[in-house]
């Protein structure tokens, strides 16, 4: 790439949101150019790291679109039945894939696998150039579009581009370019993943489960192993971080209890700060904030990059609609489509999760109780189940061809 270029759309960040949004555009008339400052291959790529990520069943149904779901199948593990729990309460809620007519209720894969596929398909796809390392360090609106400045091999790039997409996650430097204000809390909590290897089979079942130190998930994996996340108090982490592997399997085993036996190993730990961050403008002439960049969440129900990639379909086709209607991409009429079009599963994720933490965090007896009979009447109430189910899943609200599977 010359020193100024022009494109028709530049994504800030090639994380697991900012690619599948290029690869989900692969066969659109556009010229393409994504800016990351970490290589997608390097133990250091922020995005694509050991965490394992659960995909949702309508997410799953977003790379099927894309065409990149028989690459991901084989790295994927189904998940096949959900068994939420209130640990030293009656209160316990099973979904299964079964009821709702699916194969599996959604797909866990390590976020490493992810990425690898994502590379591979950006390194074949000839709209695209991928510029990393490189970082965003200037922004500014020029005629009828936006240019960046970009810093790569300690030399200056400007690129022009019609539309510019933030993908550059919670602490987005786009959006502090453009003094783009947030909403934003700490959780004072951080989450611990590490692999669980248990002595019994998992079966396909993904455990969440409410405890007095913080709700945990295990989540089925491939050769029998687990992917836990678990979130702590903050004042708790340190001391949960240091405890030599045997002493972490017996708390872990001791809040989690016996439904998978005994819990014999655990790998690399590795703790995640956690808030609460919502984007106040997630769109500008020729800009959208997407992903992370846009809301950042807490993973108690796995919703994050579920949101992320519902935001790549929804823009995907916006964007694609006016191509076809030969309308200008960076538009704000174009944007605004895509805008509307989100508000909804925004606010609805953000209140669902910020709600089960509020919830789940305090051992208030009445809200205790209140919990576990909600548990139960969504286990006892098939419409309640079936509701709860289709939001786990990914599927409420007006869905994007993607999010049926079809190609744009
Ligand atoms: C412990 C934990 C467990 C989770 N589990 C799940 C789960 O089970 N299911 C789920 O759906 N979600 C889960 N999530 C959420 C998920 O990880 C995020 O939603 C997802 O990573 C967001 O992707 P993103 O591409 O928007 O942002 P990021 O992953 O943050 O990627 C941003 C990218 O932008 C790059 N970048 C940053 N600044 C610049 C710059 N100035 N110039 C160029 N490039 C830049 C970074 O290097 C990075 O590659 C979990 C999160 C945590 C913390």
């Amino acid at each position: 790439m010359s020193s100024t270029t022009s494109v028709d759309l530049l994504i800030i960040g090639g994380g697991m949101v900012g690619a599948s949004l290029a690869c989900a555009l692969k066969d659109k008339p556009l010229t393409i150019a994504i800016v990351e400052a970490v290589p997608l291959h390097s133990a250091e790529q922020p995005s694509y790291d050991d965490r394992a990520i659960a995909l949702a069943y309508g997410s799953q149904r977003i790379f099927q679109g894309v065409g990149l779901w028989p690459q991901m199948k084989p790295h994927a593990t189904a998940i096949k039945k959900i068994h939420i729990s209130d640990r030293g309460h009656f209160g316990i809620t099973r979904l299964d894939h079964q009821r709702e007519g699916v194969e599996a209720l959604g797909q866990v894969m390590a976020g490493r696998d992810i990425g690898n596929v994502l590379a591979e398909q950006l390194a074949n796809q000839a709209n695209v150039e991928l510029l990393t390392p490189a970082t965003l360090s200037q922004i500014r609106y020029i005629d009828n579009g936006i240019q960046a400045q970009v810093m790569q091999n300690k030399q200056v790039l400007t690129i022009n581009a019609k539309l510019m997409v933030a993908a550059d996650g919670g602490h987005s430097s786009v959006r502090q370019l453009l003094g783009i204000d947030s909403d934003s809390k700490s959780y004072q909590q951080s989450a611990i993943i590490a692999n669980i290897t248990p002595s019994r089979p998992h079966n396909h079942v993904a455990y969440e489960r409410f405890t007095d130190s913080g709700p945990l998930a295990l989540l089925p994996m491939s050769d029998n192993r687990c992917s836990l996340v678990w979130t702590q108090w903050q004042q708790d982490v340190e001391e949960v971080m240091s405890l030599n592997n045997q002493a972490f399997l017996e708390r872990l085993q001791s809040r989690f209890g016996y439904r998978l036996g005994r819990l014999k190993q655990v790998g690399k730990r590795t703790a995640y700060p956690l808030r609460l961050m919502q984007a106040k403008e997630q769109i500008r002439p020729r800009l959208a904030v997407i992903g992370n960049a846009a809301h950042a969440i807490h993973p108690i129900a796995g919703q994050g990059f579920n949101l992320g990639i519902r935001d790549v379909s929804a823009l995907a086709e916006c964007v694609s609609d006016a191509l076809a209607n030969e309308q200008d991409i960076g538009s704000l009429s174009t944007l605004q489509c895509y805008a509307e079009w989100r508000h909804q599963d925004h606010s609805e994720v953000i209140r669902l999760t910020d709600g089960l933490v509020r919830l789940f965090s305090h051992s208030d007896k009445l809200l205790t109780l209140g919990r576990n009979i909600g548990l139960t009447a969504v286990e006892k109430l098939p419409p309640l189940k079936h509701l709860l189910s289709r939001q786990a899943m990914g599927l409420r609200g007006r869905q994007p061809r993607l999010n049926r599977g079809l190609p744009l």
